[in-house]
Order: C-alpha cells, then sequence, then structure tokens
C-alpha cells in the first residue's frame, strides 16, 4: 500500500483545519495516509484518528533549547510519524548539524522517520544527485546502524528545486534515483527502505507519476492544503 504524507507546514489556521477535517469526513484512508500539520494542530487529526507526524522534532530530549519541541513531547499527542531533513529545515534552522541526533531520538522513541534527501538544481545539473544523496544518508544513518529496520525509517527523494515549483524530473529520473537509493541502503545498510517522492506533485503530474514503477508513495506539500484537492490527489493514486 502506498504511504501518502501531508505535509501542511506553516499553513492553515485554527478554523481552517477544522474545515478540512470537516471536508474529509473520514473519507481518507486511516491506515497509509499521515498528516504533518503545525504541532499546535496534531490533536486535532488524532482526535479523529488520522495518522499524524511532526514535521521536525528537537535534537534534544528535553532541556534549554526554547522553541523547540521533544518528541517526548510531541509523543504525548499521538504522533507516529515524524520528518527530518526537509530541505527547508537543513536551509533555514541549520538542521545538518543535528540530523543524526533527531534521527537517533526518534528511532529511540518509535517514532517512524521521513528522511528527507535530494539535491538542488545546481547539483542536479552537475549530475550529482546521487554523490549528494549519498551523503546525506551516510550523515543520518551511520550512527543510527544499531536502531534501523526495514519499517522505522522512509525515505523521500525530494529534489529541493521541484519544492513548491511546479518542476519535476522525468518519470526515468526519479525511477533511477529510487532504484539508486534502495540499492545503497541495501548494501550499505542492509535494509530494504519505502522510498517515496516528493516535490510539486498534483493533481495535472499524479497521473504520470503513477507510472514509475518503484516508487512507494508521495510526500505532498501544497497539494494537500485544500481538503477537496487531497481528496481527489488520493483517489488518484493506485496501491
Ligand atoms: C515539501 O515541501 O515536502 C513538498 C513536497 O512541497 P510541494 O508538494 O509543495 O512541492
Amino acid at each position: 500500500m502506498k504511504l501518502i504524507c501531508a505535509n501542511f507546514k506553516m499553513n492553515l489556521l485554527k478554523n481552517d483545519i477544522i474545515n478540512y477535517l470537516n471536508t474529509i469526513n473520514e473519507k481518507i484512508p486511516k491506515e497509509n495516509v499521515v498528516f504533518f500539520p503545525n504541532e499546535l494542530y496534531i490533536s486535532y487529526f488524532k482526535d479523529k484518528n488520522y495518522l499524524v507526524g511532526s514535521q521536525n522534532i528537537a535534537h534534544l530530549e528535553h532541556g534549554s533549547l526554547t522553541g523547540e519541541t521533544s518528541v517526548l513531547e510531541l509523543k504525548e499527542f499521538g504522533i507516529s510519524y515524524t520528518i527530518i531533513g526537509h530541505s527547508e529545515r537543513r536551509e533555514f534552522f541549520n538542521d545538518n548539524k543535528y540530523i543524526s541526533k533527531k534521527v537517533e531520538l526518534a528511532l529511540k522513541n518509535n517514532i517512524k522517520i521521513v528522511l528527507c534527501v535530494g539535491e538542488t538544481f545546481e547539483e542536479y545539473n552537475k549530475n550529482q544527485t546521487f554523490e549528494v544523496i549519498k551523503k546525506e544518508l551516510n550523515e543520518a544513518l551511520s550512527n543510527n546502524i544499531n536502531y534501523l529496520n526495514n519499517t522505522n525509517l522512509i525515505i523521500a527523494y525530494e529534489p529541493i528545486w521541484a519544492i513548491g515549483t511546479s518542476k519535476i524530473p522525468t518519470n526515468e529520473c526519479i525511477e533511477n534515483t529510487i532504484s539508486f537509493i534502495k540499492d545503497y541502503l541495501k548494501t550499505e545498510f542492509n535494509l530494504d527502505i519505502k522510498v517515496l517522492y516528493g516535490g510539486s506533485v498534483n493533481n495535472q503530474n499524479i497521473a504520470t507519476l503513477e507510472m514509475i514503477k518503484n516508487i512507494d508513495g508521495y510526500l505532498v506539500g501544497g497539494a494537500s492544503l485544500d481538503a477537496n484537492n487531497f481528496l481527489t490527489l488520493i483517489d488518484n493514486i493506485k496501491n
């Protein structure tokens, strides 16, 4: 069954969330769709028994980290997933430095990780995609190998230049990169891991993306923000 992750980022206010939940009105599957709302609204989704995750966790379990939220606190509100390494966090919050520690804390607390990896447009043009991803995987996983298994880690291949831009790589390119990630995780870490694609997935391109054979699901940003739009997207994804 394909895994579909809806990353709301810092969008939708309280009333929008209430309306969203009324619109989806139990029409969204509860076993393979995970919502990542702003953490203030996690409980709204959890109360309706949807799968829910956080967009981030702090790199410490507790302590003096003003403005951050610990995996322990998020767990109390019912998250079962967390995104780690989103390019926006890497760019604006210096997350490259903390990814290994965040991965460790999520794994120790039985929270599934959606680890984002992907290249900039410049790196893509220089054919450095595999090199960049290899480095990101090593940085996140090398110190955590003892805790990893085939189900507690999911990779989201997100070319940075495709996020929020309506541009996406060709199917061939996505398929090759997903194969590379799966092969690398198998040979280096002995893991069989699900790999999602993320970056401008929408109702216009989903039929094309669905032709990719090795894709295990999607990480969706903008196209998940409108409930009706997201319901249509889910209907267009074959399991
Ligand atoms: C994202 O930010 O993870 C994402 C996939 O965004 P969008 O779908 O809007 O490109």
